[in-house]
């Protein structure tokens, strides 16, 4: 209890100070300097929060690479920040997921015991904490900076300024805490003169719904204009899609903001009470907007745009009009991205795996090279919207994770079998994406799989759906071994249940053991 208010006091302390910081006259000016600088901030990040602190297990991997300062200094000033990465990555200077977990670093014969805590950028004093979402055991806390909050805001006006037409109803879907986005993004619209007309949160235990509340009376008593969150009832949705609709009906479009699921969640509510949100906007982060989630929000003329976040690194990306699917320009004053091809473990498909590594001086973290298990394809493009205009010519296609089903030594995709439980399983049964999950546990003999049913998708004859659902696995790739392994072993199970939630609320349909999770920070 005492930790708590502890935990909280100072939560609140650096809320304050994060509630007095002032937007640059001209943020535009500033992302355009930033990013023209990229190599030169790159290496001030890097000489004080890497080279010359041993803390860091990158301190260590320069070290056996060979590489000195005034080395890199040379290959980055000669050969550009991108291919210096690539030439790092072949010279052992990376880190894998489960090493950034904690996992003992192999390279060769070099072996390194190390603290994923220590890659804090010793210069990024501490702050306001977030979690990463997927893990609910041994999540890595990060704190960020209030300084780096409040510079990865710039992306989210620069966002808005882009893609949402002036005048828009404010709806947020984020959380309220432990999570602090949905408070951060509301005072951060409040500081540019804004406000967020709505808050809807998923229920959570008492004291963080006491903590959150105390936080926004906080940030009132500084004068801004915050909403208290509204929290939907168990499971529905309908609230939120109301609202909007109420609001279309006054002449006003909406902004909608939150997690992909959160977000098809309204979506499928409007869709399926008859309601009119035509025209609304949203931008979504957490996972990707994948096809089944796509065709709902197509069905009620929501356009949705993808914001990447990987919670280690921060804000990687943003959409803009002119990309399509989940593809997103990437903020290179502050991430930069190289990707190297490598087998998703035991299929026959390669994926191109993202290397993220830290340029902004603020960054709360400090990676070369950091491999979070997405892949998509890096490129450049030139739109001539206003993050091109910015110098954001490089941009990521179709990032998604290969996130994989393990257990029994076989392996599914995980795109293959969120399609089948987001598509093919509500079509075919009823229900919206969110209403079918798969759960992959660590059991006491086994990795344990169960599908879960949510009540509101109705399902009678949950039979059916086992026979139907262990079909369609056969018809993807690797599925026909893990059918009959699941078969075999009994470690399949369908039930009628609510889908899992993670700590921080966000419903995954694919609920993996072992899945890094990311979360808005
Ligand atoms: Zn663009």
């Amino acid at each position: 209890m005492i930790r708590e208010a502890i935990y909280y006091s100072r939560m609140a302390w650096h809320y304050g100070a994060y509630t007095r910081m002032r937007p640059p006259a001209d943020y535009r000016s500033l992302l355009r300097a930033n990013t023209a600088r990229r190599e030169e901030r790159f290496l001030e990040l890097v000489k004080p929060a890497i080279f010359d602190n041993p803390h860091t297990p990158f301190h260590h991997l320069l070290r056996r690479a060979g590489c000195e300062f005034g080395d890199l200094q040379t290959m980055v000033t000669a050969q550009g920040l991108e291919s210096s990465l690539q030439k790092l990555h072949a010279a052992g200077v990376y880190m894998t997921n489960a090493e950034n977990k904690g996992s003992p670093i192999f390279r060769g014969a070099f072996r390194l015991e190390h603290d994923p805590a220590l890659t804090r950028n010793p210069a990024s004093p501490n702050g306001i904490e977030t979690f990463s979402s997927g893990s609910r055991s041994g999540g890595l806390a990060t704190n960020a900076s209030n300084a780096y909050r409040f510079y990865r805001s710039h992306y989210e006006k620069l966002f808005m300024d882009e893609n949402v037409p002036a005048g828009s109803a404010i709806v947020t879907m984020q959380f309220t805490l432990p999570a602090p986005g949905g408070l951060l993004f509301s005072t951060f619209v409040a500081r540019h003169g804004m406000r967020v007309d709505k808050w809807f949160a998923s229920g959570g235990p008492f004291y963080y719904r006491a903590a959150t509340a105390a936080l926004v009376l906080e940030g009132r008593l500084l004068g801004l204009p915050l909403p208290m969150p509204d929290y939907l009832p168990q499971n529905d949705y309908r609230p939120a899609a109301r609202w909007i609709a109420e609001a279309k009906r006054q002449g006003r479009s909406t902004f909608l903001r939150g997690n992909a699921s959160a977000c098809t969640r309204v979506a499928a509510a409007a869709r399926d009470g008859g309601l009119d949100i035509a025209g609304t906007v949203c931008e979504v982060s957490g996972e990707a907007i994948t096809p089944g989630k796509r065709e709902v929000y197509k069905a009620v003329g929501m356009r949705a745009y993808p914001r990447y976040v990987a919670t280690e690194v921060g804000t990687l990306g943003g959409g803009c009009p002119h990309l399509d699917g989940n593809s997103v320009h990437i903020y290179s004053d502050s991430v930069a991205a190289i990707s190297h091809r490598r087998p998703a473990p035991l299929l026959d498909t390669e994926v191109d795996s993202l290397l993220l590594t830290s340029t902004n001086p603020l960054a709360s973290r400090v990676y070369i090279n950091l491999e979070v298990d997405d892949c998509g394809e890096i490129g450049t493009a030139d739109c001539g919207c206003l993050h091109s205009q910015l110098g954001y010519t490089r941009v990521i296609r179709d990032v998604h994770s290969f996130g994989k089903l393990t257990g029994h030594s076989t392996t599914l995709v995980g795109t293959d079998v969120v399609r089948l439980l987001e598509s093919r399983l509500p079509s075919k049964f009823g229900g919206a994406p969110g209403d079918y999950q798969l759960v992959e546990r660590q059991g006491e003999a086994q990795v344990e799989m169960k599908l879960r049913i949510s009540p509101r998708a109705g399902v009678a004859d949950i039979a059916a759906v086992r026979a139907y659902f262990l079909d369609e696995v056969r018809s993807v790739f690797g599925g026909a071994l893990s059918r009959r392994e699941w078969e075999h072993s009994g470690n399949f199970e369908v039930v009628v249940a609510e889908p899992l939630r993670t700590r921080t609320g966000k419903v995954l349909s694919l609920d993996l053991a072992g899945l890094r999770g990311r979360d808005e920070a």
